[in-house]
């Protein structure tokens, strides 16, 4: 089985993928992670991933995303099912997850999709804070109290990604709508596409989406 999970940021898709990665035994495959690592290079790929993602606040344009993209996709063997979080996020995108003879062989089950209004997902970005070693996603005043505070996971630094402050999460949220419109429809004339409120808890909203994936059956 292959899953795609796309939300916006702070629509808590990162947890459901998680979670669903782990039920289903997919490897999970989270294209934004991928591209931050290899922005830390020192490689001219690396710094171009770095200048546009990390310095501009931009997506990458389609060819350096299918390098990457195809090149993590061969580490991971054909018979092993896999969830991705967070693409196609574009409609260029969409190419890259077409059966094809000498590119990608696998079908695409179901789509899921998390929406969230906008000032939800402000509140929830505005307070969230990552640790430096392992990316682990805290939440301020809840995981953690103050800035000086560690990763109660790993003990690492936390702070607060760029693109989490509230004016570029406007603008991500404007950007994420207008990009995956064209994905989103897509899918959905394809049938495969599952919408869910991701406004309830996390545990509601995790079996809502196990109802729906149930309901396609393969
Ligand atoms: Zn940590």
């Amino acid at each position: 089985m292959n899953l795609i999970i796309l939300g916006p940021q702070g629509s808590g898709k990162g947890t459901q993928a998680k979670m669903l990665a782990e039920k289903f035994n997919l490897e999970y495959f989270e294209m934004g992670r991928i591209l931050r690592e290899v922005a830390k290079l020192d490689t001219p790929l690396g710094r171009h991933i770095d200048e546009t993602i990390n310095i501009k606040g931009q997506l990458v344009d389609g060819k350096t995303f299918g390098e990457v993209f195809n090149a993590k996709l061969r580490e991971i063997p054909e018979e092993r099912g896999i969830l991705f979080e967070g693409v196609p996020r574009r409609e260029d995108q969409l190419y890259y997850f077409e059966e094809k003879p000498g590119g990608f062989k696998r079908k695409i089950d179901a789509v899921i999709v998390i929406s969230l209004p906008e000032e939800e997902s402000i509140e929830r970005l505005s307070k969230r804070r990552v640790c430096k070693e392992n990316e682990h996603v805290l939440i301020m005043g809840k995981d953690v109290k103050s800035e000086k505070d560690k990763c109660p996971i790993c003990g690492s630094e936390i702070f607060q990604r760029i693109d989490d402050t509230p004016e570029r999460i406007k603008t991500r949220l404007g950007i994420y709508h207008n990009d995956t419109k064209a994905v989103i429809d897509f899918y959905r004339q394809k049938g495969i596409l599952i919408e869910i409120d991701g406004r309830p808890s996390i545990e509601e909203v995790s079996e809502d989406i196990l109802k729906k994936i149930e309901k396609l059956n393969f």
